[in-house]
């Protein structure tokens, strides 16, 4: 079989790949080991994939190079993405500013890639694993289910290592090494923060309660909800700074974020002097955080009793909490793996491979990795969207 593309994962990235190359009149062929399509979108968002965030840009992405993104970002916007799901009649809103969602299902995005695929002339076939790939002359060779393959052009859109039963492998990791491209150290994103020993015990119990935070490690902040859960710490917030940390890491909860702690705790001193500490702190803060705030470290006594330095060094502990992670969930629940293919080795405007003529990575197997809320989805699109109008 002769192609002009073979593209290997028909995810986000490979699938708009493939559309852009098959529209321009490419002969394109899209396998993936997986028994369906992209089964990451259809999983995204909660079912209703957040497919882009209006507010993208370069600073929104972690990569060893923060420039390699801006090119593709800037000829592939959000609005050319929201130009398609509008003309497929798929509607949408935003829930968060700037994040995009489907009403109704993922499933309809993934819907809408297929049929462009389609009408491009693309074939994609799933179940279909690769084996055997080399460079072969005039381009590319390797073994498949569907018998042997040849293509000018390929494209690695494998994606990472997160959620192995969606079927993510390291295979994209090791075509770039077979081709002489060095791959930086990888580790989960956007991924749960556990905790253990006395850390989990102190926390013990807390587990389905939410609050507004700003978690800060290694000079980032996010500011967004934070969840205690049965091992440690989720929600966006915490998900966003997990990005940024790593074991050692020196993390911080501010629990009153955009508030004056101390001066939160010197008004209800005013207005209730006779009750407890953590009775003022339950107005502040979840129930059931303040009375285990109060039982574990902080002194509870009624409010009279505080005086202003005191209250000032309980409000500075409350904007300033360290928390000692033990670890992170890991691949299993990561919704992003960070690092991959160096990107010092592939041209920010095609994607193509510095090293081999040809060979071409999309999407999140590349050292390019967003924050939450829906800045992925656009890098796989962008940069898919590169590589499409270059094969
Ligand atoms: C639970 C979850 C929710 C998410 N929600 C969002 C969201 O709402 N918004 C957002 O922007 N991002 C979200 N993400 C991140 C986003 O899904 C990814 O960043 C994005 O899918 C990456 O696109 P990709 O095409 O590079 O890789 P993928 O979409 O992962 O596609 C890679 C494809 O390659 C295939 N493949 C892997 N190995 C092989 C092989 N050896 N042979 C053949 N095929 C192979 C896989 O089966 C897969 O289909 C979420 C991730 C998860 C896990």
């Amino acid at each position: 079989m002769e192609y002009d593309l073979l593209v290997i994962g028909a995810g986000a990235a490979g699938l708009m790949t493939a559309i852009v190359a098959g529209g321009r009149g490419r002969r394109v062929l899209v396998v993936d080991h997986a028994n369906r399509a992209g089964k990451k979108i259809l999983m995204s968002g909660g079912g209703r994939c957040n497919f882009t965030n209006t507010a993208t840009s370069p600073a929104n992405f972690l990569s060893a190079n923060p420039h390699f993104c801006k090119s593709a970002l800037a000829r592939y916007t959000p609005w050319d993405f929201i130009a398609m799901v509008d003309r497929h009649r798929i509607a949408w809103h935003e829930k968060s500013p700037g994040q995009l969602f489907c009403d109704e299902s993922s499933k309809l995005i993934v819907r809408m890639l297929l049929d462009e695929c389609a009408a491009a002339g693309v074939r994609v076939e799933t179940g279909c694993a690769v084996s055997h790939l080399r460079a072969a002359a005039g381009g590319f060779a390797c073994d498949t289910p569907l018998g042997h393959v040849r293509a000018a052009s390929l494209v690695v859109a494998t994606g990472g290592l997160s959620i192995p039963s969606l079927g993510a492998s390291g295979f994209g990791y090791e075509v770039a090494r077979q081709f002489g491209h060095a791959v930086l150290p990888v580790r989960a994103g956007l991924v749960p923060l556990t905790l253990s020993g006395k850390h989990q015990e102190r926390f013990e119990g807390l587990s389905g309660v939410a609050l507004p935070v700003e978690a800060r490690a290694n000079g980032h902040a996010f500011r967004d909800a934070m969840l205690f859960t049965h091992r440690g710490l989720s929600g966006p917030a915490i998900l966003q700074i997990s990005s940024h940390w790593e074991p050692g890491t020196d993390l911080r909860i501010d629990l009153l974020p955009g508030r004056d702690a101390a001066e939160a705790l010197r008004e209800g001193r005013a207005e209730r002097p006779a009750a407890e500490l953590k009775t003022v702190l339950s107005g502040l803060l979840p129930r059931r955080l303040a009375e285990r705030l109060c039982e574990v470290w902080l002194p509870n006594r009624p409010m009279r009793q505080y005086r202003d330095a005191e209250l000032n060094g309980i409000g500075a502990q409350l904007s300033d909490w360290p928390v000692v992670a033990s670890g992170t969930e890991g691949y299993r629940t990561a919704e992003v793996t960070l690092g991959g293919v160096d990107t010092d080795e592939v041209s920010s405007s095609t994607m193509m491979s510095r090293r081999q003529q040809g060979l071409y990575f999309v999407g999140e197997v590349l050292d390019v990795t967003g924050h939450l809320g829906g800045y992925n989805f656009q890098w796989a699109w962008a940069s898919g969207h590169a590589a499409g109008l270059a094969v």
